[in-house]
């Protein structure tokens, strides 16, 4: 039973961790968020949400139009894969 306490925390961590680098964080500070939000989930959880970036010039674009993450090029709508690169874009639910 204890090894679900540490596990569920720890797959959080791992999130968090993973969308901290994908928001431009380095690794050393993806590495603080993780043990953090590990060793006090309560805590830096929503201090993470609160404080993380935006998908970097996500903002800055118009509606509608986004930045493919792999090949950095702008396509339109919400679409499953890159027009440009093929690469499969997850970032959109
Ligand atoms: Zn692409």
């Amino acid at each position: 039973m204890w090894l679900i306490i540490i596990i569920i925390p720890l797959l959080i961590a791992w999130w968090v961790a993973t969308d901290a680098r994908k928001r431009g964080y380095s690794k050393g500070a993806s590495l603080v968020w993780f043990l953090g939000v590990w060793l006090a989930l309560i805590v830096f959880l929503p201090l993470y949400l609160i404080l993380r970036p935006k998908t970097p010039r996500q903002d800055e674009l118009g509606k509608g139009t986004r930045v493919c993450p792999y090949c950095e090029k702008l396509y339109q709508g919400e679409i499953s894969y890159c027009p440009y690169c093929g690469q499969k874009l997850d970032e959109e639910m």
